[in-house]
């Protein structure tokens, strides 16, 4: 199931580190991490395509920096310049990472042609 919202689940620590897995403990002092949330929308920093794998199926892996200097390894799917600027929107399935390309949901309908006598 696909859960699309303003805001992704993530975790955050009392030192102040944040991040976007579901360890309980924090890698970088060892205290138990509580659940947070940051904002869904963020930059598409790097991706690869990923061709040997288990599926047989190709697919694209990226890190994204979403708000608050969290980063997370996403299933990257639409659009993108590959340009380290691409604006993604962060959604979960399966508990699973997916950043999809703003482009394609911007081109995802088609753009009315002129009508005659309109310019
Ligand atoms: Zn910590």
């Amino acid at each position: 199931m696909m859960l699309t919202s303003r805001f992704v689940s993530i975790r955050s620590c009392a030192c102040g580190a944040r991040f976007a897995h579901r360890d309980d403990a924090c890698p970088q002092c060892g205290r138990q991490l509580c659940p947070a949330r940051v904002r869904s929308v963020g930059r598409l920093l790097c991706e690869t395509t990923v061709r040997v794998n288990p599926t047989g199926h190709p697919f694209r892996l990226g890190l994204v920096r979403l708000a608050k200097g969290v980063t997370a390894l996403c299933i990257v799917s639409g659009l993108t310049r590959g340009s380290g600027y691409d604006r993604v929107r962060i959604v979960t399935k399966d508990g699973v990472f997916h950043a999809i390309g703003a482009a394609a949901r911007v081109n995802g309908g088609s753009r009315r042609p002129p009508a005659s006598g309109e310019d």
